[in-house]
């Protein structure tokens, strides 16, 4: 009779130890960025819990080391960053903080994303970051090129099997159901631009250089003199005369820079300004890696039609 009825017990244990296993299991990722976040969830589907450090509304080359942060980074089991030096500013002190040796440089857990992307303006002899430059490792802001975006989440897939070998076939199932997603949006987005190919557009910071190419922008200039550096009216007006000589209509600028010179230069070249996100996050409303094409270049679309730009 005892026996008998600490049999439901026993039962219950054994159901309850079901239900919670798949959190349990699940492989704990920390992303330097949202971009890399909303990949890792693409192809890690329920058996990942991601935690993105910096936010898509905020400069990816100077975010905020919150204290927060290391704890996640102590805890994870992957660590998925742009590279490139994208992070050198803020990421290495809260990797050596965490005293977690699975996401150090060079572990198992540690994940650099540009490595298996194509990388574009590497420099060619010595650029250094004391000239200034942000970018002395070639264009950091790769992702917004979905074929690199389809690279990026097939080595994701890849280490999350690694971590949780159990679960290989579903990181594999996931990230060719992503990538049969990704080339049906990819013909709508190509659709869209098609009929401006060639179109000349001034950005604000070089973010936009895959993206660029993808779509077939041509950007004939930058606001700031080089990446990283605030503008100068020096370069400002030299910007100015070559947007009128080329006739640019369309500025880019990414959501956390000051909007003054831009639209300085939008007023003295009868320029559109446009608020464009590199990253998933940048709006409320982009939460994934495809809200974020579908939101830019519905953007861009519409004001090229608004402005007649060629
Ligand atoms: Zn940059």
């Amino acid at each position: 009779m005892k026996r008998l009825a600490s049999l439901p017990g026993a039962l219950l244990l054994l159901w309850m130890g079901g239900a919670v296993q798949p959190a349990e299991a699940a492989v704990k990722v920390v992303t330097s960025t949202e971009d890399l976040a909303a990949l890792t969830r693409e192809v890690g589907g329920d058996h990942v819990k991601v935690d993105a450090i910096g936010r898509g509304y905020q400069d990816p080359h100077f975010v905020e080391a919150k204290p927060s942060f290391i704890l996640k980074l102590h805890a994870a089991d992957l660590l998925v960053l742009v590279g490139r030096d994208l992070e050198i500013g803020w990421l290495p002190p809260l990797i050596q903080q965490s005293r977690n040796s699975k996401v150090q440089v060079g572990a198992p857990g540690y994940l650099d994303a540009s490595l298996s992307a194509r990388i574009l303006q590497i420099p060619t002899g010595q650029v250094t970051r004391a000239m200034g430059d942000v970018h002395p490792l070639g264009n950091p802001h790769y992702w917004l090129d979905p074929e690199n975006g389809r690279r990026i989440a097939r080595a994701i897939a890849q280490k999350l099997a690694q971590s949780d070998p159990a679960h290989a076939d579903y990181f594999g199932a996931r990230y060719a159901d992503f990538d049969k997603r990704l080339s049906v949006a990819e013909r709508r987005w190509d659709a869209l631009m098609a009929p401006y190919r060639g179109l000349k557009v001034v950005t604000f910071h070089n973010s936009w250089p895959n993206f660029a190419e993808r779509f077939g922008l041509n950007v004939v200039g930058h606001v700031e003199p080089r990446p990283g550096i605030p503008p100068t009216p020096g370069h400002t007006l030299e910007l100015i005369r070559q947007m009128k000589r080329e006739n640019v209509k369309i500025v880019l600028v990414e959501p956390y820079f000051d909007l003054r010179t831009p639209k300085a230069i939008g007023r003295e070249t009868g320029a559109r300004v446009l608020v464009m996100l590199p990253s998933v996050g940048g709006e409320k409303e982009v939460k994934d890696y495809f809200q974020l094409f579908d939101y830019d270049l519905n953007l861009l679309v519409s004001a090229i039609k608004e402005t007649g730009a060629k």
